[in-house]
């Protein structure tokens, strides 16, 4: 070995040059000609392109590198792709801000264009942090979902779910935000508890009397289309089927029961309006009644509302109250903590509008994504039924079409004269309708040659949600299905009820196939003091701070040794400097390795002389080498982090190193043949543990690697060098019983030394160990040149009978004297 390894160590360097030549090599190209190996596809998620690449982000990618990294040593032709998910809400609303207007003030491609520019911006600031933290993409796979490449898949895949019958139109109440001006899917809905007033309001009866309804919303009493009680309360019985008068209106409502109706609810009493909730919808549905709007898009009251057209629903909210109160209706107010759905985005209260929409038929798809996600694997496991559960609970289609202009156009027309829906050829894809007309002569049910676009657009996840196939090719590579299904889809778990959701039921409905293998779950991370990392608890670290402090690889080792895979993991400064002072251990004693090993050539087919301590530790490498390949196989980083990390500080660095040296240094006191053995073994477990370590910390071990193993062991990266197999002939439980035991002798006498403040060089002249026992006596006696050696002692006598002295934990019954 003629290379050193510098003193000086700077992980920012070695952290930018390798990312810079592994680009270069092109370390990390999927071979698409190369039939012989298996192929190992990742489903790598889009993300939104909002220009912070946040710790959140870095969980997630360092979790599906290090899969990608451990597959590609196992062999595997591992397709690792990246593309950005780009169209959507918050850029709109970022642009909005940014230029002082709103979408509807430019023309559509005016205000795309814009949007377009500031993804392109956000995009360059994502794409460094990615390559920043060292991940393993093959970067000939870019793509952005707004480009019209990307559309045409969209579309495509729009087109044949139309003609399959899972897409249609159709006018039903959907969640509205008057905030975004746009429909929304359940998926997109959040909730919130809020304090909000209960109303209870008078309603008089036709023939006399009154009842009392207690609602939070009275603003909606103008869209009261029946009074409802429960079937079972006895109280109310005599009012089912009475005229009661919906107050401020000249209407009447007829008395009916429903069981929806929770008799401890207020006064029992309840107006349906269209619509308050989702109860009111599977009300007016059941009972087959009509449908008032008395708000608008934008959140006002519309002309049904009577006196209060024009308002905002807080404006009604209050007039109303007031006119109640006049008319002696308003009973009393009282608070109440109730939940609330908001927009995802705005946090903006939402409304349940009836509107014409596009739908996906998702919920006939429910049992094939129950059988599904059965038959995949999940890491951890019991996250599939986060997805069956949501399944399940589905009332609604998938509202698929958005009011918004920075998304995929929708490619459909429709005749002018006679309403006819044209959908668009796939040779026409990508299209834009708002710009381009169909490209037929008439119209195919009127003969009419006018035509008019649909001017609503695709929801982003309708782009997102083909990833697994668009990824392998589709619909352009003929061997497409080489890739499909993904072997691995990587999820938050706050995204299972949409990503992994959307994506199966596309996949499903498009293919009759699962879209993936395996779904590996991260969890979210949280702030240093427990809540969720967010900008808003001031408890927010970028990841540019934690690289630009202590470098991706430090980075990487918080990630993987943070939590089980699926746990919210907590961000640490002191994980991330633990993690840099291991990377700072392991290139000293990489150093120490190397120099060491100036006047050794790695040969095969050696018979080395090996000591107990060279087989002790040869055997334990081969050990916890299982026990990492067995993690990894589970996705459990953090025991893979874990057993690598100690084995290497503790158990190479602190044990075997210190107490070969004395034999490596005195090759003619011991004879050159054990300082060969020593060499041998030291060579063969750094060479291990790089290996092991290196899908976690990519950067250093590839520096350790070319400098010293590259030559000799002639892979282009250690991350293309084979993933180690076990050598059963290496693990040797004897040598270990007989390792440890010398080892304790070791630490022993080296614990005494400190705690007497020692050097730990100081000579004992002589050492007297009362082993307890004929057996540990002979093991002993057999390390004694390590121990010796080890611990500067002139004289070591090694008897066999129990005696008073130091203990040598954990050996209760061995004991040792030392006279300095
Ligand atoms: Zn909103
Ligand atoms: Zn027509």
């Amino acid at each position: 070995m003629k290379q050193a390894l510098p003193k000086k160590f700077d992980i920012f360097e070695v952290e930018e040059k390798w990312q810079k030549k592994w680009e270069e090599m092109g370390v990390y190209h999927f071979d698409w000609k190369d039939k012989k190996r298996r192929t190992f596809s990742i489903d790598t998620p889009p993300p939104y392109p909002s220009g912070e690449f946040h710790m959140g982000l870095v969980l997630n990618w360092t979790y599906f590198d290090i899969v990608a990294r451990y597959k590609r040593m196992r062999g595997y032709n591992v397709y690792f792709p990246q593309g950005w998910d780009c169209h959507g809400l918050p850029t709109e609303v970022e642009v909005e801000k940014r230029h002082g207007i709103k979408k509807t003030d430019l023309p559509p491609d005016e205000f795309r264009m814009l949007c377009e520019k500031l993804v392109g911006e956000n995009i360059g600031a994502m794409k460094k942090a990615i390559t920043n933290l060292g991940c393993s993409i093959d970067w000939t796979t870019e793509y952005k979902t707004m480009d019209p490449d990307y559309w045409r898949r969209t579309q495509l895949s729009f087109v044949l779910l139309h003609k399959k019958g899972f897409i249609y139109r159709g006018t039903h109440p959907v969640n509205w935000c008057p905030r975004c001006e746009t429909a929304i899917a359940d998926a997109e809905v959040e909730y919130e508890t809020r304090t909000a007033q209960l109303h209870y309001i008078n309603f008089r009866l036709e023939d006399g009397g009154f009842l009392t309804i207690a609602t939070t919303r009275p603003e909606l009493i103008p869209a009261c289309v029946t009074v409802a009680v429960n079937p079972h309360d006895e109280h109310f019985k005599q009012y089912v089927g009475k005229e009661i008068h919906v107050p401020t209106t000249n209407r009447t409502v007829e008395v009916i029961t429903d069981d929806l109706v929770d008799p401890d609810f207020g006064t029992g009493v309840v107006m349906i309006c269209t619509y308050g909730d989702k109860a009111d919808v599977k009300s007016v549905a059941k009972h087959k009644l009509p449908v008032i709007s008395c708000i608008d898009e934008k959140g006002r009251m519309t002309q049904n509302a009577g006196k209060y057209a024009g308002m905002t629903t807080e404006e009604a909210k209050k007039a109303m109250i007031e006119d109640l109160k006049k008319e002696g209706l308003l009973e009393k107010i009282e608070p109440i903590n109730q939940e609330v759905s908001v927009c995802w985005r705005c946090h903006t209260p939402i409304e349940i509008l009836e509107k014409e929409q596009w739908f996906m038929k998702t919920r006939i798809l429910s049992s094939q994504v129950e059988k599904n996600a059965l038959e995949i694997m999940w890491y951890p496991d019991y996250m599939k039924y986060r997805l069956i559960d949501w399944a399940k609970s589905l009332e609604w289609d998938w509202v698929i079409s958005r009011q918004r202009v920075f998304a995929t156009p929708i490619p459909i027309w429709y005749c002018k004269k006679c309403n006819e829906i044209i959908l668009a050829e796939p040779n026409w894809l990508p299209i834009d309708p708002r710009i381009e007309n169909p490209r037929i002569d008439e119209c195919p049910s009127c003969g009419s040659k006018e035509f008019k676009p649909e001017r609503d657009v695709l929801d982003t996840w309708f782009d997102s949600s083909i990833t697994c196939a668009v990824h392998a090719g589709w619909p352009d590579r003929e061997d497409w299905r080489r890739l499909f299904p993904a072997d691995v889809h990587p999820s938050g778990v706050d995204i299972i009820r949409t990503w992994a959701y959307y994506l199966m039921v596309r996949h499903l409905a498009l293919f009759d196939e699962k879209p993936y293998k395996s779904c590996l779950i991260n969890g979210m991370v949280l702030g240093t003091d427990g809540r969720s990392m967010h900008k808003s608890f001031g408890n927010y670290v970028a990841s540019q701070e934690v690289f630009s402090k202590y470098g991706a690889d430090a980075t990487r080792q918080w990630v993987a040794g943070g939590g089980a895979t699926g746990s919210d993991i907590p961000f640490r400064w002191p994980d991330v400097e633990y993690g840099w002072r291991f990377l700072i251990k392991l290139w000293n004693a990489a150093r120490f390795v190397c120099n060491q090993l100036k006047d050794y050539e790695p040969k095969e087919n050696v018979d080395y002389v090996l000591q107990p301590l060279d087989k002790w530790i040869l055997s334990k490498t081969e050990k916890m080498m299982k026990k990492v390949t067995d993690a990894l196989e589970t996705c459990q980083f953090n025991i893979t982090m874990e057993e690598i990390r100690n084995f290497t500080w503790h158990v190479f660095c602190d044990c075997y190193i210190e107490a070969v040296k004395d034999r490596l240094y005195k090759p003619d006191f011991y004879g050159k043949e054990k300082r060969e053995a020593v060499q041998y073994t030291l060579y063969t477990v750094l060479y291990r543990i790089l290996q092991l370590l290196a899908p976690i910390t990519p950067h250093v071990t590839e520096e350790i690697y070319q400098i010293m193993y590259a030559e000799d062991k002639s892979h282009k990266s250690v991350h293309l060098s084979p993933w180690p197999t076990l050598d059963e002939k290496r693990i040797d439980e004897e040598a270990e019983k007989r390792g440890d035991l010398v080892m304790a002798v070791i630490t022993g006498v080296r614990r005494e030394k400190a705690e007497k403040r020692m050097p730990l060089n100081t000579q004992i002249k002589k050492l007297t160990i009362y082993a307890g026992g004929k057996d540990t006596a002979e093991i002993i006696t057999e390390g004694r040149e390590d121990i010796s050696g080890t611990c500067k002692v002139a004289n070591i006598e090694v008897l066999p009978k129990k005696g008073e002295g130091r203990e040598i934990k954990p050996y209760s019954d061995i004991h040792f004297f030392a006279e300095y």
